[in-house]
């Protein structure tokens, strides 16, 4: 590992008078929060615009001043020491929410560089989102945090185990003030997960109806989509129909090619939303650089028809292989943890249909035992290399992890130095700048976040170090938690909360609440 030493900081009173660079009138000398100094960076602005030699002045938790500074006297100085400063990573798409209380200090994502999260995806979300943010609020965490409100979420209240239908008039209803209440409570909107339960049973009309009620609210809409796989071209016609219909901001949710017979398919998919955009329609996508997903077994099987050989055939054929379905979790054997379904299958001296459809029958009989929820989970290779790029590159794209803080893929350690190491420096995706753009104000955009992922004055001082020579993620999915290499400090809202390897203690983390207007 390697880390430029930063910590040249010396702790001492302000440099008054520099305020005045921000708000552009005299200086008032009174109660102005002590300043510091970043020194020889490069600074990359997060716009897209080239990098650039400069220094960056931090006042509390805002960038005062960018460009040519010198340190006055007794103010606290950071050398970057060459190092490349760019504003801290949004990750449009996490599950980090979690665990978050029991990790504060978020080592997975500050440890990548990632000073803000949106969790509230693929249809669930804290409930009701009111008391997350007053308990973050009381407990807050190194990182920021923003949510949507899951669709899943506000159908499992208003269906509860009821929920394999179309809902009535009278239950969308009721969902409809669920939403009013979760988006008043400061949603960035409405997120739905499609593809699991219990979103999988709505009617198209019910997203529409709810997705409107969200755009009342100036919020937005972000999804996992109905099918990544058998009938992906329905899915990405319905989430723009959603756009067209309830007319608000829609954004793809890891956006990924996950069948073999799709495999090559990435530019049909690109012209189809930049089509969908020419026609007014605001559809972007978030996506996560690696070619495997983790979900759970069930996902397999979209029809729910989990004793019908034929969907297991072309689960382990067509979506990915008995070799790229790697267990996670297992509750009936926990030895399974680790296992591809192949090793599974020779373990027990069944074929790999036969072992899958065993072993969500295991697993189902399992959470009915114990009353758990998700007693098994599942990392299925399903992605092709040449899509993810061309995907990647997309420029309405945004990078996500969709990963946890002590998850088993290694995307919630890894996501962000990978793009930067594998994408960008050894293959030349997209150029360096143009790959934090889509990590900071790209990514602020494409879920309606103001105030931070540029370095400018007057933005939150959220911001990154790294060696773009070094960085890279380690993290596999036999070491989902190898922390990656070349991230140096973080600040979140002007506070390092990640140097020298290590997670600092502290937590200035803020609750990101959806502004007003969009
Ligand atoms: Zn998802």
């Amino acid at each position: 590992m390697r880390f430029a030493s930063t910590a040249l900081i010396s702790a001492c009173a302000a440099t008054l008078a520099l305020t005045s660079a921000v708000r552009g009138a005299a200086p008032a000398p009174a109660k102005l929060a002590p300043t510091t100094v970043i020194v020889n960076a490069v600074l990359v602005d997060g716009l897209g615009g080239g990098r650039r030699a400069g220094a960056v002045r931090v006042s509390g938790d805002r960038i005062l001043e960018v460009g040519d500074l010198r340190p006055a006297a007794g103010e606290a100085v950071v050398d970057a020491r060459g190092l490349m400063l760019a504003p801290g990573f949004i990750d449009t798409h996490s599950h980090a929410g979690r665990g978050l209380f029991e990790h504060r200090d978020a080592l997975a994502a500050v440890s990548q560089g990632i000073t803000t999260i949106v969790g509230g995806q693929d249809g669930e979300s804290p409930w009701p989102l009111a008391d997350f943010f007053v308990r973050l609020q009381r407990e807050p965490p190194a990182i920021n945090v923003a949510s949507y409100v899951g669709h899943g979420r506000i159908r499992h209240e208003v269906m509860g185990d009821d929920f394999r239908r179309a809902a009535t008039p009278a239950e969308v209803g009721r969902m409809r003030s669920l939403l009013e209440r979760e988006m008043r409570a400061g949603a960035l909107g409405l997120s739905t997960g499609l593809e699991y339960d219990p979103g999988i049973y709505s009617a198209p009309a019910e997203v529409i109806e709810l997705a409107r009620v969200a755009a009342a609210s100036g919020g937005r809409y972000i999804s996992h989509v109905r099918s990544e796989d058998r009938h992906f071209w329905e899915a990405i016609d319905e989430i723009i129909t959603i756009g067209r219909e309830a007319k608000l901001p829609v954004q793809v949710s890891h956006v990924k090619l996950a069948m073999h017979s799709l495999w090559g398919q990435a530019d049909r998919l690109l012209r189809t939303l930049d089509e969908a955009r020419a026609r007014g329609i605001d559809v972007t996508a978030d996506i996560y650089p690696y070619l495997y997903w983790q979900s759970t077994l069930t996902v397999l099987f979209p029809a729910r028809d989990f004793e019908n050989r034929a969907s297991a055939e072309f689960a382990v054929t067509e979506v990915s292989t008995p070799e790229g379905l790697l267990l996670g979790r297992f509750g009936p054997e926990p030895s399974y943890a680790g296992k591809t379904l192949a090793e599974i299958a020779k373990l027990r001296g069944t074929d790999p249909p036969a072992t899958l459809m065993d072993l969500i029958r295991e697993a189902q009989a399992y959470e009915k035992k114990t009353g758990l929820e998700y007693a098994e989970s599942v990392i299925g290779t399903s992605m092709s290399e040449p899509d993810l790029e061309r995907l990647l590159a997309w420029p309405h794209a945004n990078v996500c992890t969709d990963g946890e803080l002590d998850g088993p893929h290694p995307r919630g350690y890894g996501t962000f130095p990978r793009v930067l190491g594998r994408y960008v420096r050894e293959r030349g995706v997209v150029p360096l700048e143009e790959a934090v753009r889509k990590m900071t104000s790209l990514a602020a955009h494409n879920v309606g976040l103001a105030g931070r992922g540029e370095i400018r004055p007057g933005a939150y001082a959220d911001l990154v170090l790294f060696d773009p020579a070094t960085v890279a993620d380690r993290a596999t999915t036999a070491h989902p938690h190898a922390r990656a290499v070349g991230i140096s400090t973080v600040w979140v809202n002007g506070a390092v909360v990640f140097e020298k390897g290590a997670a600092t203690a502290r937590r200035p983390g803020r609750v990101l609440r959806r502004e007003r207007s969009r």
